[in-house]
């Protein structure tokens, strides 16, 4: 799970995720204005220091792929996994579908993760024991995370209000956001979304 938020342990800078999760898009044409509900796959993440953006940022979690093949193993043998998903509360047909779809994308993914803010590779990750991380003119601070337990909140994604989650190609490339459910929940729209271009010199 990802803490609310990091905080720095000298000038309490508080440090939030610009966002917190994220959707491949794994159909078969170019990402239009508008992708199937059944063309998504979430992105497994880690939480990280972008160093790069100077900012937490997501990374994605992605396993070698004997990890995928052990799980694709334990679902067809009934047993509940926690990689590259949670199974608890899905019915098994549902599970079946979604393993098979996350070890056809780890068969053919070939690019590193990447941080999910800018597509770069200039991170470290802040899920371990002591992430030593300092921030820009601060001499003292290391960054923490902050969990802060909340209770769930009712929402309808997507219907009353946009849901703005990123959407990326199977190669961790940023290709669009989600915004609103289309009016038989089938599809979710797409705005244009890119990572920024790094203009050198
Ligand atoms: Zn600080
Ligand atoms: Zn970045």
């Amino acid at each position: 799970m990802l803490p609310n938020y990091y905080c720095c342990s000298s000038c309490h800078e508080k440090f939030e995720f610009k966002f917190r999760e994220a959707v491949y898009y794994l159909g078969p044409t170019p990402i239009g204005d508008q992708v199937a509900d059944d063309t998504l796959l979430n992105v497994p993440v880690r939480p990280a220091w972008c160093k790069d953006c100077a900012s937490v940022s997501l990374v994605e979690d992605i396993a070698p792929l004997r990890t995928f093949e052990a799980a694709y193993g334990a679902v067809r043998n009934g047993l509940p996994i926690e990689y590259p998903f949670h199974t608890d509360r899905m019915d098994s047909a549902g599970v079946r579908g979604e393993i098979e779809a996350y070890l056809r994308w780890r068969m053919g993914r070939r690019h590193a993760a990447r941080a999910l803010c800018c597509g770069g590779s200039n991170y470290q990750f802040m899920d371990v024991a002591t992430p030593l991380i300092k921030h820009a003119e601060c001499e003292f601070g290391f960054i923490n995370g902050m969990c802060i337990i909340s209770g769930g909140s009712y929402r309808t994604p997507g219907i009353y209000s946009p849901i703005n989650v990123r959407v990326y190609t199977s190669e961790g490339d940023l290709a669009g956001l989600l915004t609103w459910r289309t009016a038989d929940k089938s599809h979710w729209k797409v705005e244009a979304l890119a990572y920024p271009r790094v203009v050198d010199g």
